[in-house]
């Protein structure tokens, strides 16, 4: 990793047959490094839990392991193929290549966000599916699934995400956190921090003593799925 602020550019042949960075990845990893280090100014995780990624052709740029997102430079670009295979940097890619991978692969994804989000982590450890809470539930694609544990970092684990990701742009990971993927950065993102508060949002209601929180039918859901095609500023 560089302390100093390094050209990225520069950066060729690193890691024994890395290739170099062309000026589009350099763009794309300063983007990285910031929604990585959002999602611990967020509250999304603690320390240099989670991982994020962004796809620029065939090749993927992945946040390090095990390294804090305030310390990765400029020059710390890390990247790999859709096999997995590492084309850019000398740092160990993150440990969950494998889930990224699998949505890379199986999706239109340009970029990834897996945090341990605290509500949704406890969400993940009492039902199999978030209630449908809010219509935002619309905006993920449907009800949002818990994929079935497995050890961090294995192919089991993406395979179980795989599963419940199905017409989802999200899922919750049992006894984990939250994985979302979208068509930029900032989209991936905003569906995990929406993920998370909705979470929130069905514990707090669930808390109530002695009341139980309504919930969306799937008609209700569907409409919202309708309107949202149309929601914001026009094109
Ligand atoms: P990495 O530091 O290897 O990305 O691992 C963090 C994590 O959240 C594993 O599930
Ligand atoms: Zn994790």
């Amino acid at each position: 990793m560089a302390e100093e602020q390094r050209d990225p550019r520069e950066v060729r042949g690193a890691g024994g047959g890395t290739r170099g960075v062309r000026a589009e990845e350099v763009d794309a990893w300063g983007e990285l490094v910031d929604t990585a280090r959002r999602t611990v100014t967020d509250g999304l995780v603690v320390g240099t839990s989670g991982n994020v990624s962004v796809r620029v052709g065939d090749t993927v740029l992945v946040t390090p392991s095990g390294v804090p997102y305030d310390r990765l430079a400029p020059g710390d670009v890390t990247g790999v193929d859709l096999e997995g295979r590492q084309v850019l940097g000398t740092l160990v890619p993150t440990s969950e290549l494998p889930m990224h991978l699998a949505v890379y692969r199986s999706t239109d994804a340009r970029a990834v966000v897996h945090t341990h989000a605290v509500h949704a982590t406890a969400v993940s450890t009492l039902v199999p599916e978030l209630p449908t809470i809010h219509y935002m539930t619309s905006a993920l694609g449907g009800p949002v699934r818990v994929a079935p544990y497995a050890t961090y970092g294995t192919d089991e684990l993406a395979e179980n995400m795989l599963h419940a990701l199905a017409d989802r742009s999200a899922c919750l990971l049992q006894n984990h956190g939250t994985i979302a993927y979208g068509a930029s950065l900032s989209q991936a993102f905003d569906r995990t921090a929406q993920l998370e508060w909705m979470c929130h949002l069905w514990l707090t209601a669930r808390a109530v003593p002695g009341l139980t929180p309504h919930l969306l039918t799937e008609e209700q859901l569907a409409e919202v799925g309708e309107r949202l095609r149309g929601y914001g500023q026009r094109a």
